[in-house]
């Protein structure tokens, strides 16, 4: 992604970032609708974030021992997320979603994994079958390097189908260890979970006695003060995190019931272990992050987003551009189609190509987007009247580039 390769082009690299911008090492600065791919949610450089992690480093880089930064993140994390009972601290999503999924299978004692397609839940080997984000944009069925038997425990299904599921679960009686899926999907482009979706998925797997994973490491303490689960409420076996809980560090996580969680080692038998596992600078700039974020912080966010949702659609209507804004919360992202987008067919039917047309005039006005059709943009609460006024300045060249663009 971060080489251009669905846009075209020369990759912008970047030096330094304040607040909503970010500047290159031509000194050009950008308005940033990445935001690090969703963790810098309070912005670039921000000052409290950095005093704490420079205290942080002021005392050390890492132990290997248990230590107090880790335990308060925890507490964090278990006092946001209700259902979040017991939390492991991890270094990335990848191997959050990796370690649930084993720790559903040693629960379980069951194989096989149910996924849907578009959703992206890091390079797992076993979950790079019709992934989206980097292998949405590079249009790769799957990867090499991923054996037959690895992917071969593991069950596709189209998005926002619970008849599909159903089917699922019929033809694998239990045998299916667990369904993970985006907790609401910003990887094939943002579609957001049909009504009662999620609601239906946890239902079929207690059926069956699988786990129910939703993965929360886009959504985690960005969609609110407790992610999606604080939206749909609907109580998961197990959750992922990472992204805003770093404030820009690797740090991420997995957790959820007590009784899953005591599966796992040293106080059971499921292996999960890392070297920089709870690191404490990781866990001092997440923890000053998440103090951060309280209920101004996302009123704040959900506005700006909304103000550039309707920027943006007003901008390609005027142009006459066929376009859905899509949202789910603060994460929105535009489809250049106006047909309804439930799943990642749907997203791939949109005209692709007027994006990289409306990403590259955008860029060249200094706004820096997502430089795939099939990403979410990122909003901070350090996107300001004047950053919103650069992207409006910009919106309307960027819509008849989209406009005039040709396949
Ligand atoms: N899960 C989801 C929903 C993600 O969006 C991502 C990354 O974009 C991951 C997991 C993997 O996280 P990481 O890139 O930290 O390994």
């Amino acid at each position: 992604m971060r080489a251009f390769r669905a846009v075209g082009g020369t990759p912008r690299f970047m030096v330094s970032g304040a607040g909503p911008y970010l500047t290159d090492a031509d000194g050009r600065e950008y308005v940033d609708l990445v935001c690090s791919w969703g963790p810098m949610i309070l912005g670039h450089s921000h000052p409290e974030v950095i005093a704490a992690v420079q205290e942080a480093v002021s005392r050390g880089t890492s132990f290997g021992t248990p230590g107090e930064g880790e335990v308060a993140l925890a507490e964090e994390i278990v006092a946001r997320i209700e259902p979040v009972e017991q939390v492991r601290l991890v270094s990335s999503g990848t191997e959050a979603t990796m370690s649930a999924i084993r720790l559903a299978r040693g629960f379980t004692g069951r194989a096989k994994v149910v996924k849907f397609a578009g959703c992206y839940h890091g390079h797992v080997d076993a979950l790079l079958a019709a992934a989206g984000s980097g292998l949405a944009t590079f249009g790769l069925p799957d990867t090499p390097g991923v054996t037959g038997a690895t992917a071969g425990d593991t069950v596709v299904l189209p998005y926002n189908d619970l008849d599909a599921v159903r089917a699922a679960f019929a033809a694998h009686p239990g045998e299916i260890a667990c369904v993970i899926t985006e907790a609401s999907p910003g990887n094939m482009g943002v579609v957001p979970p049909a009504d009662g979706f999620n609601a239906g998925l946890k239902e079929l797997c207690a059926a069956d006695g699988a786990l129910y994973i939703s993965d929360e490491v886009m959504t985690g303490f960005r969609t609110s003060k407790a992610g999606w689960y604080g939206i749909d409420g609907v109580r998961p076996d197990l959750m992922t995190f990472g992204k805003v809980m770093g404030g820009g560090f690797p740090a991420a996580a997995f957790g959820g019931r007590a009784d899953v969680m005591a599966h796992l080692a040293p106080a059971g038998p499921v292996y999960q272990a890392g070297t920089l596992s709870g690191n404490p600078v990781a866990t001092a700039a997440g923890l000053a992050q998440l103090r951060l974020l309280d209920d101004a912080a996302y009123a704040k966010i959900d506005a700006v987003s909304a103000e550039l949702r309707s920027l943006v659609g007003d901008a390609l209507t005027k142009e006459g551009v066929a376009h859905t804004v899509s949202s789910a919360s603060n994460m929105f992202s535009v489809f250049f189609t106006d047909r309804p987008v439930r799943d990642y067919e749907d997203a791939k039917q949109q005209e692709a190509f007027r994006f990289t047309a409306f990403f590259h005039s955008m860029l060249e006005q200094g706004v820096y987007l997502p430089p795939s059709a099939f990403e979410s943009w990122f909003v901070s609460t350090a996107h300001d009247e004047r950053a919103v006024e650069r992207i409006a300045a910009a919106l309307p060249a960027a819509a008849r580039a989209a406009s005039e663009a040709t396949a």
